[in-house]
């Protein structure tokens, strides 16, 4: 066979057509969302004053095993998709293994990262519903961007509350949202009534996550036509990003490869989730042998060192409640953490998976993550996102014991992003300013000490 190359692209026509859900190929289903009000499994009735119906729907079915892609979702999919295939033949080198190491790489798009697979979606079937708002949180920045960027398409207004520091850190994040005409406010706000008692009690806080979510919310419930859109964690992400993991496999198959190992970094689980599906599909249903690998931070250790229990996905405790591999909806990874996936939770889907054995995890802290990412700049020449350089950490790991074995696997990893406004953390870490936290057990053990109590 010819040689591989360096970047592979699937042809329109080879794009999938539909989604898969993962869900309904699993032997055992994730437990059920809870009403946090009432304790009792969510009916999908009761989440559409949060979401609109067709992605409630979603939520819920576990049968379905296809989901076709909308005619308008695969037209502004064509914009930016496929994305590209890549067979890193410079690392392979630099590494001097004989592994062959291939990365799927979702930055091509200005949002810069693979949550524009499913702000899409979210938009669109907003759209389709009649809705006539959207409104979501955002910390660092890049769901709103992808949210940004969805809703200026589909043409419905956006209003995104953006943690205050990082609305001051971060002002060219911000200018991108303007630039798709998204109303971005500082959170806390005087906005919402939430927003007004917060900043009463403490006028000079820089917000949290939490209390943007709850201004979101807030503005959803109190606005007539508006929904709240989220952009990691639920059933329904995952399977939008299941693009990943289709266009990934097809590349492959195409050109005559299959993973002995697929490696992904872990925020909430979105584009793990959506990368293996259809690998961990193969594992479940035929019996193939590929593992996954999960790659978090040292100090946000959710897989690692977390508890399997119901807890909130928001620190807000507004949503419904999922059981999920968690270090508590109270815990806050530590204030010099700046390589993100700094999620307490995770998804549902992988948590069964992880708990089920299916799939493995491992954590490494931030320098040893940098310390990857720049390698892999110099060879490989993409300015990757510090989310993704766990999984560029995670790939060179299994690349180097395969230098030891003599083992000729190849590994397939998710390049979930570019880092070009992660800038200060790259700059910490050039400078020297970078340091590991890893939280005590003590810790931990006091935010699990505040996991809801539930017994079903
Ligand atoms: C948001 C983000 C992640 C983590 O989110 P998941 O839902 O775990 O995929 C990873 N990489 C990039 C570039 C991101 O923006």
């Amino acid at each position: 066979m010819a040689k591989i190359p360096y970047r592979f692209y699937l042809s329109e026509d080879q794009m999938p057509k539909q989604w898969y859900n993962l869900r309904a190929d699993m032997k055992e289903q994730p437990d059920p969302l809870l009403n946090p009000g009432t304790l009792k499994p969510i009916k999908e009735e009761e989440l559409y004053p949060i979401f609109c119906k067709e992605l409630a729907h979603q939520e819920m079915d576990c049968k379905t095993r296809y989901f076709d892609i909308p005619e308008e979702i695969q037209e502004m999919y064509k914009i930016y998709r496929p994305s590209p295939l890549i067979r890193a033949y410079n690392l392979e080198k630099e590494l001097g293994t004989p592994a062959k190491i291939y990365y799927k790489f979702e930055g091509n798009n200005t949002s810069g990262s693979h949550k524009l697979n499913s702000a899409i979606a979210q938009a669109y079937y907003a759209k389709k519903q009649g809705l006539t708002s959207l409104t979501t949180e955002t910390g660092a920045g890049q769901w709103g961007t992808a949210l940004s960027e969805a809703c200026a398409y589909f043409n419905i207004p956006l209003t995104v509350y953006m943690v205050k520091c990082s609305f001051e850190q971060k002002p060219y994040r911000k200018a991108v949202m303007q630039t798709f005409d998204a109303d971005v406010i500082p959170s806390p706000s005087d906005t919402t009534e939430v927003g007004r008692k917060i900043l009463a009690e403490n006028p000079g806080t820089t917000g949290s996550l939490g209390c943007a979510i709850s201004e979101a919310v807030e503005k959803a419930t109190t606005t007539e036509g508006c929904r709240y859109v989220l952009g990691s964690v639920l059933n329904q992400v995952l399977l939008h990003q299941s693009i990943i993991g289709l266009e990934a496999k097809k590349a492959m198959e195409i050109l005559g490869e299959y993973p002995d190992v697929v490696v992904g970094c872990a925020g909430g689980g979105s584009n793990l989730g959506g990368l293996i599906a259809p690998f961990m599909r193969d594992k479940i249903v035929d019996g193939n042998k590929v593992r996954i690998v999960a790659v978090e931070p040292a100090s946000c250790p959710s897989f690692t060192r977390g508890k399997y229990a119901y807890d909130f996905c928001d620190t807000g405790k507004v949503t419904p409640m999922a059981k999920m591999y968690t270090l508590g909806s109270s815990f806050i990874p530590s204030a010099n953490h700046a390589g993100g996936l700094r999620y307490h939770g995770m998804s549902p889907i992988l948590s069964k998976l992880y708990h089920d054995g299916l799939m493995e995890a491992v954590s490494y802290e931030q320098t040893k993550v940098f310390e990857a990412a720049k390698l892999f700049a110099r060879v490989e020449t993409i300015l990757p996102a510090p989310e993704s350089s766990h999984a560029i950490k995670g790939a060179i790991d299994e690349a180097l014991k395969c230098k030891k074995t003599g083992e000729e696997k190849t590994i397939l990893f998710g390049l979930t992003g570019t880092g070009y406004f992660d800038m200060s953390a790259y700059s910490a870490f050039h400078e020297g300013r970078m340091n590991d936290y890893i939280p005590t057990d003590e810790e931990l053990q006091a935010s699990f000490d505040k996991l809801p109590k539930v017994e079903l």
